[in-house]
């Protein structure tokens, strides 16, 4: 061997073991490795065979060798159980293979890469002289492959580490939850796309600033404040489960968001607390829930002493033995009696059909409905109950047929209707028109009462929501009738609004599809 090839060889190595450490691209890393390795033995060619994850040697770098050689080379890899024996069949297939393009003889130097006790891989570099190495190069050689099989490893440690890393920001950028991750002085490093969507407030305004100023709690509920836990020593390594507090957070639009937020400790492994890592989850629905459940109990027990106590009263005072009532009492006692019971009926009927609607089970007869002449007739049972409104029907009578339910209309239009008598005052006009367009027929209703406030309006079609005015709380209501119209509108492919300054009058219109 020459001297000046020992120089090369002894340059290459420093060379390269700096290139080495400072490269992390495992693709990178076999590229310098074979180059340095062909060229160290003068070599034509050279390839780098890695075992994968299921434990098959696969040819990962390749230098001066076609893509056909390739080709076949690459089943006998990722058939050998250990790539030091590949050697011989490669020589064998090399030889054939070099032959017969007229390359002439090749020598396969082969140096496995070991980390420890584990063979990553082997590297493989294709000669067309022949010739011995001295021991001395051999040794420099193998030197040579220790270092590029820890080069290798750590190229490949980083790669899976950036792997995991990107799996991690992945879900934490796409959990359903809000997450936010703060450094132990509580300055936020990482705030995700859910609690930016939450809050309103964008993960670059965010970052850096303490979680407190970026999400302060207020209305706390339930459970302790990270500023208060921390005052009584929290978080202690192996001793401190997740923290738990429930509130409101002011959203960047000012509004308030119910909810429920977990801290997690994360130390380092000489127990120094490094991150707190919160899962912020809105709790709005569960709230509102709850509410929903106790004005459910409320309105429904409200409702329904009312009509009992007036029944109970009245049939107990033409029950007793010691008086004699003359008829015309005997016969308003009976109508006060049937009229409440029918209110008590009603009542049970909407909380049933409210429950239906909120199972999804809600079912419509369809038929081809003349709306007209169902306005006309529902409006002749109302003229009959009131005397205190004049209500005027503008329905022209050519309006065209709807596919629908008649009973269940025959509810939206009662209830509009009662509620513009129940909420106007008395001697005012309520008026019912009809009008159609190439798609739709609408109808409207509407009165020369209070109306109904912007603010309201929004909520008005909920179930149980009662505007909170002086007209409401003289009259009885369970807060159905708008929510059930909305249901029965909508079941039908229609749409229910009002319209209303919220001080003279309002008009409530829903619409139909026309039948076809
Ligand atoms: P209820 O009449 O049983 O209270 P509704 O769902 O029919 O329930 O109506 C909800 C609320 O909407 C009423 O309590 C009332 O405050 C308001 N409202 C409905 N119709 C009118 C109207 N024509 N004018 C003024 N307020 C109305």
């Amino acid at each position: 061997m020459l001297p000046d090839y020992r120089v090369r060889q002894r340059d290459y190595l420093l060379n390269i073991s700096r290139a080495l450490t400072s490269q992390l691209d495992l693709n990178a890393v076999l590229r310098l490795i074979l180059q340095s390795a062909v060229d160290m033995l003068n070599g034509l060619a050279g390839l780098v065979v890695l075992k994968d994850p299921d434990g098959r040697y696969r040819i990962r770098e390749s230098y001066g060798v076609a893509r056909p050689l390739l080709d076949q080379l690459n089943p006998i890899m990722s058939a050998v159980e250990d790539p030091r024996e590949a050697t011989t069949l490669l020589e064998r297939n090399l030889v054939a293979i070099a032959q017969r393009i007229g390359l002439g003889f090749w020598q396969v130097v082969s140096l496995p890469l070991n980390v420890g006790n584990e063979l990553l891989g082997n590297l493989y570099v294709f000669r067309n002289m022949g010739g011995e190495y001295s021991a001395n190069d051999r040794l420099i050689l193998q030197s040579f492959a220790d270092q590029a099989a820890i080069a290798v490893n750590n190229a490949r440690l980083y790669q899976e580490l950036a792997q995991e890393k990107r799996r991690l920001d992945a879900i934490l950028e796409f959990s359903a939850d809000g997450v936010v991750i703060m450094d132990a002085g509580h300055h936020i490093v990482t705030f995700n796309r859910a609690l930016a969507m939450l809050t309103g407030i964008a993960p670059n305004v965010a970052f850096s600033k303490r979680f407190e100023d970026v999400l302060p709690l207020a209305n706390k509920r339930a459970g302790v404040t990270l500023t208060d836990a921390e005052a009584k020593g929290w978080p202690q390594v192996g001793a401190s489960g997740p923290l738990f507090v429930e509130g409101d957070l002011k959203r960047a639009n000012g509004k308030l968001v119910s909810v429920e937020i977990n801290f997690a400790p994360l130390f380092d492994h000489e127990g120094r607390l490094l991150n707190i890592i919160a899962n912020v989850r809105d709790i709005t629905r569960f709230r509102e829930a709850d509410e929903m459940k106790s004005t459910f109990v409320s309105v429904v027990s409200h409702e329904l002493k009312t009509p009992v106590a007036l029944i109970k009263g009245y049939s107990s005072t033409l029950r007793r033995q010691d008086a004699r009532w003359d008829q015309q009492t005997v016969r308003d006692s009976l109508q006060v009696i049937e009229e409440e019971s029918d209110r008590l009926a009603e009542l049970i009927d909407n909380l049933l059909d409210a429950s239906r609607v909120q199972a999804g089970n809600f079912r419509l007869t369809m038929v081809e409905l003349d709306i007209d002449q169902l306005v006309v007739k529902v409006v002749g049972k109302f003229k009959l109950q009131t005397r205190s409104q004049k209500l005027i029907v503008e329905a022209p009578s050519n309006l065209p047929l709807v596919n629908a339910d008649e009973a269940r209309i025959t509810q939206v239009l009662s209830n509009l209707i009662s509620n513009a008598i129940k909420y106007s005052p008395e001697g005012g006009d309520i008026r019912i028109t009809g009008t159609s367009t190439e798609a739709d027929v609408v109808i409207t209703v509407s009165d020369d009462g209070p109306g109904i406030p912007p603010e309201d309006q929004a909520q008005l079609f909920m179930r149980f929501y009662r505007v909170d005015n002086a007209m409401t709380r003289k009259t009885q209501g369970a807060g159905l009738g708008l929510y059930l119209s909305k249901a029965i509108i909508e079941a039908h492919g229609g749409r229910i609004w009002v319209e209303s300054d919220g001080r003279s009058g309002s008009r409530f219109r829903f619409s139909l599809p026309r039948a076809r």
